[in-house]
């Protein structure tokens, strides 16, 4: 039997630590179960790792669906030419995939290592950190439509962008094939070590948020507009513009997803009246929100 929960708490699911409850909560064990809720038409929110999302203190109205366990193994297969192909499910962390490519010394997710999340929301998003993006090492993913079809596509058919995709509407991202490269495992470990100081030295890890908050216009820094605009610290309620990093919104402890919407809104206004640059978000807003 599927598994169901009714007026789940979202918040602990959110690495914002905010967020009202779902409606119901679905955790689909099987690709059988999976398709049944797919083509029930009944799936409002897909719920990955909550790194990049904001749910609105009423919660969401309908069903979230969120992949249980058994989509969240890999498997590693030799390749030719130094390559190995990595079949991964997309509810594994994208930091636990950095690992054990690390261990088995593979190259191309050094860049992840760090990243929230799981390997479903990073697709979706196109993660990516220095200079390395999830879509250029990822050959083909697989996709449950919301009409329950299972389905594969191709890395270049997939409509990656600067932090975008452009899978099929509602559909739901089950795993993918990665192509990784045979490497040093030192090398590897020095690369993500590096990496994962840069970011404890920039990024305000300690308290919760969802990184950040508006993608990089052409050419400039969110954080930098922002920070022109003299943002840092800035408050509403338990929401802060980081002082440490101004394109990340932290909760101070008790924020409401209202809070933090009203300093997005804040923000975008502050940035547009001062520079002109209309701040594009590039975290995902679940629920309904109050509007100004
Ligand atoms: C401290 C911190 C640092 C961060 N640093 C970075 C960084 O360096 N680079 C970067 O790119 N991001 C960064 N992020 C943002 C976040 O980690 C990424 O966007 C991550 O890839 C989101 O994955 P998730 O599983 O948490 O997705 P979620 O937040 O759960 O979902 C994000 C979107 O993807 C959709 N989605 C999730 N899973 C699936 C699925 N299986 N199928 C279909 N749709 C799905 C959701 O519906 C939603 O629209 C950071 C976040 C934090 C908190």
């Amino acid at each position: 039997m599927i598994k169901i929960a009714r007026e789940e708490p979202l918040w602990k699911r959110t690495t914002f630590r905010i967020g009202g409850p779902a409606q119901t909560l679905a955790q689909p064990e099987s690709m059988q179960e999976l398709c049944t809720l797919m083509r029930s038409g009944e799936v409002h929110l897909i719920l990955g790792g909550g790194a990049n999302l904001l749910v609105s203190d009423a919660g969401v109205r309908g069903m979230v669906l969120a992949l249980g366990p058994e989509f969240g193994l890999m498997e590693i297969k030799a390749g030719s030419e130094g390559l190995a192909r990595v079949e991964a499910g997309a509810a594994m962390g994208l930091t636990r995939l950095a690992g054990m490519a690390m261990k088995s010394s593979l190259s191309g997710l050094e860049f992840g290592f760090g990243i929230p999340g799981l390997l479903g929301g990073a697709l979706r998003m196109n993660a990516g950190a220095r200079g390395g993006e999830i879509k250029d090492i990822t050959e083909s993913i697989s996709v449950v439509t919301k009409e329950g079809r299972l389905e594969r596509i191709m890395a270049r058919d997939a409509g990656f962008g600067y932090r975008s995709s452009a899978f099929p509407e509602g559909c739901v991202i089950t795993g993918a094939t990665l192509l990784l490269r045979e490497g040093s495992g030192d090398r590897i470990h020095s690369t993500m070590r590096a990496g994962y100081l840069e970011r404890k030295a920039s990024q305000p890890l300690d308290l919760p948020s969802a990184g950040s908050v508006f993608r990089n216009p052409p050419g400039d820094f969110a954080g930098r507009l922002i920070e022109t605009c003299g943002l840092k610290g800035e408050r509403i309620g338990d929401a802060m513009v980081s002082p440490r990093h101004a394109n990340f919104i932290v909760n101070m402890g008790a924020a409401l997803a209202n809070d933090v919407y009203r300093l997005m809104r804040l923000v975008e206004k502050r940035v547009s009246g001062q520079s002109g640059v209309k701040l594009e978000r590039e975290i995902k807003l679940a629920g309904v929100f109050d509007e100004e």
